[in-house]
């Protein structure tokens, strides 16, 4: 149970539940109604949120369509925000009102690109420009803060990637191994680059790994790897994944199969194994 109550204690209240998803929201709004250089809040269920005593006291303002502040019209203390949309089955919480620990900590900032100028971010926490797009936000409970693009941007600011055409003339090179990480069934529909090792990336450390029991010998040598998938995404993470084990040289192709194949790479039809 998470108690809160008004600056002038004429509102009082309490969670009977969880709160969940802890963010500051640095968005023009949220600035004006705390006055202050941002909003933290978190989510509860609406269903846990009860009144104490001074429910009569607080208005609610609609500050954008759906989204209602609650707060106290005595003493102007936010309380607490509901929704007629999506997310009706939930209730924004300020934390700055709560009496209690609230048990969360926020995790990140969104509204960034908002950002009073006379504040400055110190924590480490991620910052978004914009909130957590809308369909996280109404799909509760998940909210995704590192998604594909941020995890691939970092993979390919660290790890080498090569053209196909590269790719190619590489791939002649007795001391490469092109390591397809694609899953057998795009290999059988599209066929594959002759002389590549499959190793779907689902095994990828396992396979990677001298101490696993599932190690190839062929991580074991001296060789340089470059991964592929078919479009140059998953062979991104994967080559990361690589290097960050320890395994080198790596690097990935990109554009992967659909660009080694633009590029005229030699391919071959899957052949499935003889029983
Ligand atoms: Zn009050
Ligand atoms: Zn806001």
């Amino acid at each position: 149970m998470i108690r809160g109550s008004c600056l002038c204690g004429g509102v009082k209240y309490r969670i009977n539940g969880l709160l969940t998803h802890a963010l500051n929201c640095h968005c023009s709004m949220c600035r004006k109604a705390q006055g202050a250089a941002f909003r933290s809040r978190a989510s509860a269920k609406a269903a846990e949120f009860e009144w104490l005593q001074g429910e009569n006291l607080v208005t609610f303002y609609e500050s954008s369509p759906g989204n209602h502040r609650g707060f106290c019209r005595v003493c102007g203390s936010p309380v607490v925000t509901r929704f007629d949309d999506a997310r009706s089955g939930y209730c924004g919480v300020p934390l700055g009102p709560l009496d209690d620990d609230p048990g969360v900590r926020p995790e990140f900032h969104v509204h960034v690109a908002s950002k009073a100028p006379w504040y400055t971010i110190t924590d480490d926490l991620p910052q978004f420009a914009e909130g957590p797009v809308k369909s996280q936000v109404t799909s509760m409970p998940q909210i995704i803060h590192r998604g594909i693009k941020s995890l691939i941007d970092e993979a390919n600011a660290q790890i080498e990637t090569l053209s196909a055409v590269d790719a190619i003339k590489a791939a002649q090179d007795d001391d490469v191994v092109i390591v397809d990480i694609r899953d057998p069934r795009e290999i059988e529909r599209d066929g594959k680059i002759p002389g590549a090792f499959s190793c779907t990336r689902g095994m990828l450390e396992f396979w990677i790994d001298p101490a696993s029991p599932y190690a190839k010998p062929i991580f074991q040598e001296d060789k340089k790897f470059i991964f592929h998938c078919a479009g140059g995404m998953r062979s991104a993470l994967a080559a990361k994944t690589a290097q960050d084990m320890g395994l080198k040289p790596v690097a990935h192709m990109g554009g992967g199969f659909a660009a080694w194949r633009d590029a005229g790479g030699p391919v071959e039809q899957y052949e499935p194994k003889k029983k």
